[in-house]
């Protein structure tokens, strides 16, 4: 593993070598039942021991209560955009989005189809440099919801602390899921795609309070019910099983690594790194405003988008992949989740002042 590149990529993005090893063994051979992981039943008791497994876990790196059930779905994140308000959001009711950049934005739009959407703020009009405040917006009094984005993955910004609110609170945490220690409590439902933080993609994890199961009007599909997958364990239909094994592998590793808060102190350490490096001059600027900023998604400029193309290419010839920002932003994006090593970090952060005194503005 010795050539592995230090991999930046927003998405999916870079695993835990232990996981993948382990999994490079089990996809031949499953401790020796003479088939892969890919290839056995859902409802064999291996596979159903991994499951199981998979979601103790995941309730106990989190810290997850017992009256929230945790779904193993598929469709991706974006799936819940729709979701979530063709479960929660009565028609005639108001749910409140926080616009914060093009997840949200997505989401506001899904959301529109089954209900009255109340968006009392928006970054818009700054480019989504900055998440509100408390003070900067009211929650309509009797929304169903308030729905935020934890972190933002293209625009680089990330909530420091969680909104105060009577409302309860639904949160797409794609890119920043067991980055950080979250008060489950607070939410009504989590979700989030896997391929950030979790594992490969083709596994959505919800985490749904068991009380909101039976808000869902019965026109809703079945499959698109959160009560179908509850009352199934996730078992109603086939599993995207490669996926769940290879997310219980990744937390194994979390765990191993001292669990949610090691992994945070650790993610807390590569960000402050980078945006020292960021603030000690102006040949780089941060995207985010510096109270707004991302431990996962640091989004920065150079001078001049030429000297961003070079910056790109030139690090990529040292094997640090995927730095190239998301089309809507420009300049560069690193994404350090949580199997991003420290090392990978210093050697960017020691790239960028080299890459800064050959290049001058
Ligand atoms: C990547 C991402 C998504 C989209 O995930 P898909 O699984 O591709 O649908 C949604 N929200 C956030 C915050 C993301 O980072």
């Amino acid at each position: 593993m010795t050539d592995r590149a230090f991999n930046f990529n927003a998405g999916p993005g870079t695993l835990p070598v232990p996981a993948l090893q382990q999994a490079a063994r089990d996809i031949l051979d499953y401790q020796g039942l003479g088939l892969g992981i890919m290839e056995m039943s859902h409802r064999s008791k291996e596979f159903m021991a991994i499951a199981e497994q998979t979601e103790s876990l995941f309730r106990e790196l989190l810290g997850i209560p017992n009256n929230y059930r945790i779904l193993f779905l598929q469709g991706g994140a974006s799936s819940q955009f729709f979701m979530v308000p063709m479960n929660l959001l009565a028609p005639g009711t108001t749910a409140c989005y926080l616009n914060t950049g093009t997840w949200s934005a997505k989401a506001i739009k899904e959301a529109r189809r089954f209900g009255t959407v109340d968006v009392p703020f928006s970054g818009e009009a700054d480019n989504f440099r900055r998440l509100p405040e408390p003070t900067d917006y009211t929650v309509a009094h009797g929304c169903q919801y308030l729905y935020l984005v934890s972190n933002n993955t293209i625009f680089g910004t990330q909530f420091s602390s969680f909104p105060e609110t009577d409302v309860m609170l639904v949160a797409d945490m794609s890119s920043d899921i067991l980055s950080r220690r979250i008060p489950v409590e607070r939410f009504g439902l989590i979700f989030a795609g896997a391929q950030k933080n979790l594992g490969p993609a083709g596994v959505t994890i919800v985490i749904v309070r068991d009380d909101l199961l039976d808000r869902v009007a019965d026109s809703v599909p079945t499959m698109l019910r959160y009560k179908t997958h509850a009352d199934k364990q996730s078992m109603y239909n086939t599993p995207p099983c490669f996926a769940v094994y290879l997310v219980g592998e990744v937390l194994k590793w979390v765990k191993a690594q001292g669990g949610v808060e090691a992994i945070e102190q650790r993610n807390e350490e590569k960000a402050r790194l980078i945006y020292e490096m960021i603030d000690s001059g102006d040949y780089y600027r941060g995207h985010a405003e510096p109270s707004s900023r991302s431990r996962m998604n640091v989004a920065f400029n150079l001078p001049t988008a030429e000297l961003e193309a070079k910056f790109v290419a030139a690090a990529a010839k040292q094997k640090m992949i995927g730095l190239k920002g998301h089309r809507s932003v420009g300049g560069c994006r690193a994404s350090i989740y949580n199997a991003f090593p420290v090392e990978g970090v210093r050697h960017l952060v020691a790239f960028m002042q080299r890459f800064e005194r050959e290049n001058p503005a």
